[in-house]
């Protein structure tokens, strides 16, 4: 469980002014680590703070992702989905049931360093994404 004062001071040190509301989606993001959509955390938080709206609930995700508290991911085509871990790693998302997974990465076969430094540039996101069929999936389906 993510306390208020935790989730408080980690967005200060993103340099994030820590609102009531941005406290309340980023404390879900990490007690959620499911990669939500933004319509779920919204359908989420506005049972407790009946005044959120969505479009609030859009600006403060992208504020987060833009000064890098959370990550957002593209893995599905349809919508974005919002990570509070934010360390490198990498997601596996179902065909089937469309569940996304963090999976462990090593940072050595990223490369990121020695592809910096082979193409004089910064790298400052990675997202290596796998799809396939899931465990229960793959049982259901005997794929
Ligand atoms: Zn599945
Ligand atoms: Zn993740």
């Amino acid at each position: 469980m993510a306390s208020i004062e935790k989730t408080k001071q980690y967005l200060t040190d993103f340099k994030i002014h820590p609102s009531f509301q941005r406290i309340a989606i980023m404390k879900y993001l990490f007690e959620n680590p499911v990669h939500p959509t933004a319509d779920e955390i919204h359908t989420a938080l506005v049972a407790v703070i009946p005044t959120l709206s969505k479009t609030t609930v859009y600006n403060t995700l992208s504020l987060l992702s833009q000064a890098g508290a959370i990550k957002e991911l593209t893995i599905d085509e349809k919508q974005l989905h919002y990570d509070g871990y934010i360390r490198e790693h990498a997601h596996f998302r179902c065909n089937n049931c469309g569940k996304i997974i963090d999976v462990a990465i090593d940072n050595d076969t990223l490369k990121i360093e020695s592809l910096e430094k082979e193409h004089n540039i910064i790298i400052t996101d990675t997202q290596v994404f796998y799809k396939g069929y899931c465990n229960e999936c793959k049982n259901k389906f005997n794929y």
